[in-house]
């Protein structure tokens, strides 16, 4: 597909759900057919567009090394590159240091090698039943706030609303009486950017108050996450494992050969975790104090 194609793809307003044809005067407006994207989306799209580039091509990013450019060389800290080089029979998947000057330059590490590796470090992420019971009851306050802030933002929009209509109201009177063309002309170019500013309010009045998941599916998809991340990095979508990687470590991980990985630095959940395990032997267990939520 040619660049102009996907640009003028990029480009159509048809796709909101809403119409507009300055050639037959048709303002725009809500059309009868069923919307792919909100009217935001494509407005922010239009801006996107206008700017200039600025985030790089990945190059990094395939999906036979999921773990390119996210894994270091133990000795040189630059990230491992990845490869399939022939064999004799067949081709093999590799991983190695590219870097001039460093030791293990060149020196190749099996994919299957490293990436199992990989996976046995996500499966000690595992977090405990007491982790589980606080991350609910975590997540159904966390919830019940976010249903209080949508019904909040709904009245706040509900305001904007009335201030853009008074807005657009006040610049109609005013083109009743101005006689200058130009200036006409300029409040009516304000008029159109009003009317477009008032259906993006309605669009997220509309969307504020449906939550796209119900909580118990949306829960229990966060729950499985976090008892089980190397389940998720089991999937075929390169997505899901960039997630994965995004999700538990908060630093690329470095890799000695013949060794294996270096201690990661992992997120928040997973750090807790962490600290629980490893203090177990000097604390007083949940058992005999408060419910353990208090210690998180
Ligand atoms: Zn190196």
């Amino acid at each position: 597909m040619h660049e102009q194609r996907v640009d003028e793809l990029l480009k159509r307003l048809i796709y909101t759900g809403y119409i507009e044809y300055t050639p037959w005067n048709i303002s725009l407006r809500k059309g009868q057919h069923e919307p792919l994207i909100t009217l935001e989306t494509h407005q922010k799209i239009q801006k996107r567009l206008s700017e200039k580039a600025h985030a790089p091509i990945r190059k990094d990013v395939s999906a036979d090394f999921p773990l390119r450019g996210f894994v270091v060389c133990g000795e040189c800290d630059n990230p491992l590159t990845a490869a399939w080089s022939k064999g004799r029979n067949k081709y093999h998947a590799y991983y190695n240091c590219h870097t001039k000057g460093c030791d293990s330059r060149g020196k190749s590490i099996r994919r299957d090698l490293i990436e199992g590796q990989f996976e046995a470090l996500l499966r000690k992420l595992k977090p405990s039943h007491a982790l589980i019971g606080a991350a609910t009851q975590m997540f159904e306050k966390l919830w019940q706030h976010r249903h209080g802030y949508q019904q909040s933002r709904v009245e706040t929009l509900q305001t904007e609303l009335v201030r853009v209509e008074r807005q657009t109201n006040k610049l109609l009177d005013q083109i009743l009486e101005a006689d200058m063309p130009s200036v006409i002309k300029a409040y009516e170019k304000k008029i159109k950017q009003l009317e477009e500013e008032k259906l993006v309010i309605a669009e997220k009045i509309e969307s504020a108050g449906l939550p796209s998941k119900d909580q118990n599916t949306t829960l229990r998809t966060a729950l499985q996450f976090l008892s089980n991340p190397h389940v998720l990095w089991g999937s075929k979508q390169l997505e899901d494992k960039r997630a994965v990687l995004k999700l538990v470590f908060t630093e690329r991980l470095a890799y000695v050969r013949n060794e294996g990985f270096r201690t990661a630095k992992t997120t928040l959940p997973f750090s807790m975790l962490g600290g629980i395990f490893d203090s177990k032997k000097d604390l007083v267990g949940p058992e005999g104090l408060e419910p353990s939520t208090c210690r998180l």
